[in-house]
């Protein structure tokens, strides 16, 4: 495997692991060794994962309090020709996480912004849901007020897409509660908790039996999680007009000649 030689005057926007270190891939180990900076969301969380790699390079801090005035900084050590690397705390930056100001503003200048691909929380869960992924919808985290995470639901019924949701497992039997409530128990849902982890655990069922299940082992309760709900299916009964269109060409009575 060759090394990478990284760009000069390039934003890199590097996946992390989303829970084990031997996610990381070897690109990503080669572009934050070599680039000038490395801007994370925190910089002693990014610390540990650097130090996993016996990668020594300095750290800038880039969360959502400070981007705005980061992009700055970041655009005019690109324009001198620094190279930098973006992480997050986990998995792909931009994802539910900062950088979006950052890229937006790199590309309106016309500085190279080029991606380093690796795990994903969402992706990974998507992959081992066993529902359909020719067209999904990632939904980023839901509200945490029942209210607000009711509307949400309500607005999303007649979604047929798979959905994909984040959410935090101690609010799971809430969630899955609110999903009754407005999909109906008979809606299918995965939840994929501690991807990658020792506690990996991928489990579906329908909202009503996955809820028993949730109420019955609080160890579900604890972690990361990604939810993943089945897009809405039209009722098998229900006549298409198609259906009806051919019922009536059949019953047409015959002409005489
Ligand atoms: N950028 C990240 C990515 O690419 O997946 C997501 C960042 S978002 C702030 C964090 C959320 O991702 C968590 O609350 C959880 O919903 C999901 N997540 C992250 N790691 C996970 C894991 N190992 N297992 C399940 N869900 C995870």
């Amino acid at each position: 495997m060759s090394e990478t030689t990284i760009t000069p005057a390039t934003l890199y926007i590097v996946a992390t692991p989303i829970g084990n270190l031997g996610d990381i891939s070897q690109r990503a180990i080669d572009v934050l060794t070599q680039v000038d900076i490395i801007a994370c969301e925190d910089t002693r969380h990014t610390g540990k994962l650097l130090s996993a790699f016996s990668i020594k390079n300095k750290t800038m801090s880039l969360h959502d309090h400070n981007e705005r005035q980061r992009q700055e900084q970041v655009a005019a050590l690109l324009q001198e020709g620094k190279s930098i690397a973006l992480v997050s705390d986990a998995g792909t930056p931009l994802i539910s996480d900062p950088g979006f100001h950052l890229v937006r503003h790199c590309r309106s200048l016309g500085l190279k912004v080029s991606p380093v691909p690796g795990a994903c929380a969402a992706i990974s869960a998507l992959s081992v849901a066993g529902l359909p992924t020719d067209r999904f919808s990632f939904e980023g985290f839901l509200p945490s007020k029942s209210g607000a995470r009711q509307a949400t639901l309500t607005a999303l019924a007649n979604e047929q897409r798979t959905m994909v949701f984040y959410d935090a497992p101690r609010r799971a039997i809430d969630t899955v509660k609110d999903i009754v409530t407005t999909l109906g128990g008979e809606r299918y849902i995965v939840i994929a908790r501690e991807l990658t982890k020792t506690f990996e655990t991928i489990h579906s069922d329908t909202a009503e039996n996955l809820q028993a299940w949730l109420e019955q082992d609080p160890n579900q309760l604890k972690g990361e999680m990604v939810l993943i709900i089945e897009g809405y299916k039209a009722v098998e009964n229900e006549i298409s007009a198609e259906v009806i269109l051919s019922l009536i060409h059949i019953s047409e009575p015959t002409r005489p000649y």
